[in-house]
């Protein structure tokens, strides 16, 4: 009985995992067309400067809106357009919708307003099609825009000099490098002194219990005094209340982003939210003393 019950089991789980591919399978052709049907969208969070909570830039988001599924996350959109490769025409797009929007916004703000682009490891690979970056290069840099890059620990971890040699394009060509979920990845510090990083990105997982737990207060305030003393600029992500606001500030974090200030929105909303001045939010925490 005991024998059958395993294999019932079994094929339980075989079936489950077949679901599961041809789930897959069926997503991967959808997106396949996905771009020439419009259902990609760039959705647009700010990053605000902790001080004054006003937005000093924002991160490129993607979003499907698949016609039969509905919103489907990048998180289970991005790997499967990775292993299709995919991930190199989209890459393309949302750079050329990240590209338009900062142009737009940097004429009507008067300024330069800087927009991030997360760029997958696959795109880092040698002979990658990466049209849309290859044609900021090629021209020079930047034209009346301004855009930054945000690469995972991921792509450091088989350093090529491919890599490095990436990155020295991207400042030649003016865009900011940021490192994104810090903290997460599994390679080593010394990167830090060999590549040239503008923004380093706390990982929402040590802001999440920032307020209670001591163990994510000090790698927080170690990472903010590293990075400044290395010349980086640190972003807080996921912040989502005003005492992991209050504590960053105080450990002199320079930007924060997060559920706290706004969700990542659509290109008309954010618009709205950049005319409307300095982000409010619920100001009666913020007197709280700092939880130790
Ligand atoms: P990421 O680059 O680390 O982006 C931050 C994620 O945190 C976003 O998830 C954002 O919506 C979410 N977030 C922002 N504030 C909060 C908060 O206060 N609380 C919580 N719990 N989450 C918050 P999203 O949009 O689902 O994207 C997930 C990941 O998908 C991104 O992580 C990035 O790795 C990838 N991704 C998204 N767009 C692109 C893209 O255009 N290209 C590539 N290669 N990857 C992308
Ligand atoms: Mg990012
Ligand atoms: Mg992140
Ligand atoms: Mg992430």
């Amino acid at each position: 009985a005991a024998k059958n019950a395993g294999r019932s089991r079994l094929r339980f789980f075989t079936r489950a995992m077949q679901k599961d591919a041809q789930m897959r399978l069926r997503l991967a052709r959808d997106l396949r067309s996905a771009l020439s049907k419009r259902q990609l969208h760039a959705f647009f969070q700010p990053i605000v400067d902790l001080k004054t909570n006003s937005i000093v830039k924002a991160e490129a988001l993607l979003r499907w809106e698949h016609p039969t599924r509905g919103w489907i996350s990048p998180t289970l959109f991005i790997p499967l357009a990775e292993e299709t490769g995919l991930i190199h025409s989209i890459g393309d797009w949302i750079l050329g919708e990240a590209v338009a929007y900062s142009k737009k916004w940097t004429k009507h703000l008067g300024r330069p307003f800087e927009i991030s682009v997360n760029r997958s490891p696959v795109e880092f690979m040698v002979g990658s099609s990466d049209f849309a970056w290859r044609h900021i290069f090629a021209d020079g840099g930047l034209d009346g825009c301004g855009i930054s890059v945000e690469i995972t620990e991921g792509v450091l971890l088989n350093a090529s000099s491919h890599v490095a040699e990436t990155l020295l394009q991207f400042r030649d060509a003016g865009i900011h490098v940021a490192l994104d979920d810090f903290g997460t990845g599994y390679s080593s510090m010394s990167y830090l002194l060999n590549l040239h990083i503008d923004y380093l990105k706390i990982d929402q997982s040590f802001v999440r219990d920032i307020v209670n737990n001591r163990g994510s207060q000090t790698i927080a305030e170690t990472m903010i005094v590293m990075a400044h003393r290395l010349g980086m600029k640190v972003i807080a992500e996921g912040v989502e209340n005003q005492e992991q606001a209050a504590f960053l500030r105080e450990a002199s974090c320079d930007f924060g982003q997060g559920y706290l200030f706004e969700r990542p929105l659509p290109a008309t909303k954010f618009e709205e939210l950049l005319e409307s001045g300095p982000i409010a939010v619920l100001q009666e925490a913020a007197s709280t003393p700092k939880p130790r």
